[in-house]
């Protein structure tokens, strides 16, 4: 993308007005202003996608009505619709106003929405792209909507303010488009926690109710992560890569999820997971709202700043392909949690039982046999985030294999150079090759190849065969022998009984009182007799089956065994006759040894 500027001139900004002209039709109007359009027609384009959930939404769907004046002489200008995101408008004599409604109604981290509580949206679903005018400054007043019931709506994003006062409507300006969509905002009625972490001004804003939150606590936990964060990617400075950084949490009976920008971080969580000022201990589920704001966070550096080449820069009108995601969420996966042990937030019993259970996720599915962490990655936008009923037999996760393979080159350099480098300093020369002094100006991003390179530059470790295998090849991370030397066990927590114990080899979802096959595992009994994903499941030798009561009627059987069972496939009775096998997957786990604790105090202490 070139930028339209002429040397020496300073280009008109581009000026956006957002309204939620609606609340109670979740409609947005946004106006758009192009001081200097294209004189061949300007070309307007909405992304389909947004960076950091990889898979193709299509926000255009929910653009309503678009309109575009000539101011000069007033009068209203064709436009043309090029492609399912893309529009034309003809050729224009002075500035161009666009005009469009935008549905927003869509509960995620992802888009947008707006009712009469609240509104949030990210630019990519709102604001249309000037094409050839990316570079320039993009200004955008946010209009608070019309009533009294809204009197007491603030606004909480980052973009700089720009003529608004801090947490009010009024205008914002970003440096050019990529700026723009990059800081989510929200509107309404929030809760607003303040701290400092490193000096620098942090922000939680929460919206939805949330009674006797513990404020105090939140901040105080969420402080630590932030500064350990910190000080991995600059220890000597202790400097952030932002000059404020603002949480913005949605808090619903039940719910998960969150999106990475530069320096802001959507959330979505469930009330019971936030603790009370009472006393009230929210357990693991505060364990995980913490886990997925460390995430989110570390994306600040990993991901946002230092990227793939191949997003340097987005192309938001189509997918984005890169081999690495393995390296951008699942290293980001591996330190979520292993930046709440260092700082004390879990206990390292908890820290290894978390570590077990993702072993057993990983280990426990044939897919990671037919798919490298790097094809997952590819493949991101048609496989993983579109999983289906085959998906356990066919792929891997980046996420949770990714975590595995950054906890096995961790531990292996750890070893390897007796405790003097680590995956830490490969992060920070990746942070400094290609994010501190490069973000934003001049992005470059890390080659697909060039990795392994790097590793063995910043901590003297040759890893390129490891990566060659567990990376490119679908090999298991082998942390039995990795974890040796941290005084550290991986066993089987699976005791005869439970590797005994006959089953079907299927995933079951309840569907009212109805068991239907939600996976057939490959190679199965179910699989081998016939049975199919979507089947009901109706009775075990004569005896009915339920959502809840499969194991217990499986467990009156010896493996090797046949049994009958029948099921219903698109309204018809089938009868399946099926040799039963001991399918439970392995249960690992993970336990302290006896022995030299040197390199493990230096893996999970304090950074
Ligand atoms: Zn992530």
């Amino acid at each position: 993308m070139k930028t339209s500027a002429v040397a020496g001139r300073t280009p008109a900004p581009i000026r956006y007005r957002i309204e939620p002209i609606r609340p109670e039709a979740h409609l947005f109007e946004v106006t758009l202003e192009i001081a200097a359009p294209d004189p061949l027609g300007q070309k307007l384009a909405l992304p389909v996608w947004i960076p950091g959930s990889y898979l193709v939404r299509e926000f255009a769907k929910h653009i309503v009505r678009l309109e575009v004046r000539d101011e000069r002489p007033r009068s209203r200008l064709q436009v043309a619709k090029l492609d399912k995101n893309t529009w034309a408008a003809g050729p224009a004599t002075g500035a161009l106003v666009v005009v469009y409604q935008v549905y927003a109604w869509d509960l995620s981290v992802r888009a947008a929405h707006l009712d009469t509580q609240h509104g949030f949206f990210n630019g990519t679903s709102v604001f249309l792209r000037v094409v050839g005018q990316e570079h320039v400054p993009h200004e955008v007043e946010i209009v608070a909507p019309r009533g009294p019931a809204f009197r007491d709506w603030r606004v909480a994003t980052t973009l700089p303010e720009h003529g608004a006062k801090r947490h009010g409507f009024g205008r914002y300006r970003a440096k050019d488009y990529d700026a723009l969509v990059d800081h989510p905002v929200e509107m309404g009625v929030f809760e607003l926690l303040r701290f400092k972490a490193c000096g620098v001004p942090h922000e939680v804003a929460i919206t939805g109710r949330v009674p006797k939150l513990d404020a105090q606590r939140v901040c105080a936990d969420l402080q630590k992560i932030c500064e350990a964060q910190i000080r991995l990617f600059e220890p000597d400075s202790a400097s952030a890569p932002f000059q404020r950084y603002l949480f913005l949490v949605m808090v619903l009976g039940e719910g998960y999820g969150g999106l990475e920008h530069r320096s802001s971080t959507a959330l979505i969580c469930s009330r019971e997971s936030l603790p009370a000022a009472t006393g009230r201990d929210p357990g693991e589920s505060y364990g995980s709202f913490l886990g997925l704001a460390s995430h989110e966070y570390f994306h600040s550096w990993n991901i946002k700043r230092i990227k793939p080449a191949r997003f340097a820069p987005y192309d938001f009108d189509r997918e984005n392909y890169t081999s690495l995601l393995w390296i951008f969420e699942g290293f980001t996966s591996y330190y979520d949690d292993l930046v709440l042990v260092r700082t004390g937030l879990v206990s390292e019993q908890h820290y290894l039982e978390s570590l077990a259970k993702t072993i057993t996720e990983v280990e426990g599915a044939r897919g990671r046999l037919r798919q490298s962490l790097a094809e997952s990655s590819h493949d991101a936008w048609i496989k993983y985030y579109r999983q289906d009923e085959n998906s356990p037999n066919a792929i891997v996760s980046y996420y949770k294999k990714g975590a595995l393979v950054g906890l096995g080159l961790d531990l292996l350099i750890r070893s390897a150079s007796r405790g003097r480098r680590s995956l830490d300093d490969v992060m920070r020369v990746l942070w400094v090759r290609f994010g501190r002094d490069f973000f934003p100006r001049g992005a470059h991003g890390l080659g697909e190849d060039e990795f392994a390179g790097l590793v063995a530059e910043s901590t003297g470790v040759d890893v390129a065969r490891e990566l060659r295998h567990w990376a490119y090849g679908t090999a298991d991370v082998p942390l039995a022998a990795l974890f040796k030397p941290f005084g550290i066990a991986l066993r089987t927590g699976s005791d005869a009984a439970h590797l005994a114990r006959p089953t079907l080899g299927v995933r079951v979802a309840a569907e009212g009182s109805a068991a239907r096959l939600a996976t057939v595992f490959d190679d199965s009994p179910a699989q081998r007799a016939g049975l199919s994903a979507g089947d009901v499941l109706v009775a075990l030798e004569g005896l009915r089956i339920t959502p809840g009561n499969l194991d217990v009627l499986l467990e009156r059987y010896r493996l090797g065994e046949k049994v009958r069972i029948h099921a219903f496939r698109r309204d018809e009775l089938i009868e399946a006759e099926l040799i039963l096998y001991a399918g439970p997957p392995v249960q690992w786990k993970l336990s302290f040894e006896p022995g030299p604790k040197r390199l493990r105090q230096a893996w999970l202490g304090a950074s």
